[in-house]
């Protein structure tokens, strides 16, 4: 008997401490993807340990119409720290969800139905949000999807425009693509979206599930461009590894939201690993320990590829989601670093080299995957 949906990979792992994965046999991997961003303070934190196992003493789980603490506590806390004005929130288990969520949100409050969605953008896997996803070898095999979905080209101004209208519901964008390559938006692309959809009388909607919960330098990413969308949705590192995502969407979107609803939402052990998580976050600046460390990683990595003559093309990213972009298959060097090197990271596309540690990682940590990186393309 096995799992059939992912293709697993030859290391059977028992047990993680901050930055690093222990195997069955004792070896020590350095986690530089972090389980896709989720370990966002490193494996196992003991703070979020500690809220997960004393909520579950007291109540695992009772439906979101009954209020409890905790979950009242994770809605204050989201709501103080949202961009501007998003204090309206939804608790849901998972990314795609958060954003099939924004779909409807933004559909109902608008009364349209277009979705204006970026090309390489990545959005998730359910039915709505895959619609908005741009790869076709995650679509071919399930379509039809949700209709109304018009692709422009990430970063393109002038295709925006033209895409933006009367009948938009909302723009969906990642203010960093994340499995579309790390490609950051300027400035100017993220302000003259929000001035097309006020225009248009549209809802912005900003996708920081990836670069959420200060992976980019601040909590959230679109707070670099000063640009405060309608709807933002998060999940992967809110709670360090259990399965949460919301929504936050501003007073004029939660005017009208239409029914929606989810047995799971806002469960109180996951609500209480969220705290935790976001008081770690927070009261640690963990934001701007990524950023300088972030940058750091960075110029190493720069550094190191021009003494060492490596194949590298360009290293590029915010804060602590950076993509290196190499001259050669990425899963062949990822796999090199996981076997030769026992340093773990991900891949964006065929050429990238995706780096999402844990925000807490040091400038040791930095050296260690410098050196196993010039070791593997050497
Ligand atoms: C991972 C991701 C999703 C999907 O989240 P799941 O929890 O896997 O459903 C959506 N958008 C972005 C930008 C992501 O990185």
């Amino acid at each position: 008997m096995s799992g059939f949906v992912f293709s697993e990979k030859p290391i059977q792992i028992e047990s993680g401490e901050g930055a690093y994965l222990y195997g069955a046999d004792g070896t020590e991997y350095l986690d530089f993807g972090a389980s896709y961003a989720v370990a966002a303070l490193g494996h196992s934190h003991p703070a979020v340990t500690e809220a997960v196992q004393k909520q579950a003493e007291k109540l695992t789980y009772v439906q979101a119409s009954y209020p409890v603490d905790v979950r009242t506590e994770l809605y204050e806390k989201l709501a103080a720290v949202a961009p501007g004005g998003l204090e309206n929130v939804w608790l849901c288990n998972s990314g795609t969800e958060a954003n099939e969520a924004a779909m409807k949100f933004a559909r109902s409050a608008t009364g349209r139905s277009k979705i204006v969605a970026t090309k390489r953008g990545f959005h998730g896997r359910t039915m709505g949000a895959l619609a908005m996803t741009w790869k076709q070898k995650y679509k071919k095999p399930f379509e039809p999807l949700a209709g109304d979905v018009e692709f422009v080209t990430y970063g393109d101004a002038e295709e925006l425009a033209e895409a933006v209208d009367e009948e938009t519901a909302a723009v969906f964008l990642e203010p960093v693509q994340g499995e579309g390559g790390i490609h950051p938006a300027t400035t100017d692309y993220l302000r003259t979206a929000r001035e097309l959809t006020e225009e248009a009388g549209a809802a912005l909607a900003f996708d920081e599930i990836q670069t959420g919960v200060g992976r980019t330098g601040t909590l959230w990413a679109c707070e670099q461009s000063g640009v405060t969308p309608d709807v933002l949705t998060t999940a992967k590192g809110i709670a360090n590894g259990l399965p949460l995502g919301a929504t936050l969407v501003a007073d004029w979107i939660a005017e009208d939201p239409g029914n929606h609803g989810s047995t799971f939402s806002g469960g109180p052990v996951v609500c209480a690993a969220a705290n935790a998580t976001l008081d770690t976050i927070v009261d640690e600046d963990v934001p701007s320990h990524a950023a300088s460390v972030g940058e750091y990683l960075q110029s190493e990595i720069e550094t190191a590829a021009e003494e060492h003559d490596l194949p590298v093309r360009e290293v590029r990213g915010q804060g602590l989601m950076l993509g290196i972009q190499v001259k050669r298959g990425a899963n062949r060097v990822l796999k090199n670093l996981a076997i030769s090197e026992q340093v773990l990271a991900l891949p964006a596309g065929r050429t990238v080299v995706r780096l999402l540690p844990p925000l807490t990682i040091t400038e040791d940590h930095a050296d260690q995957f410098v050196d196993s990186f010039v070791e593997v393309l050497g």
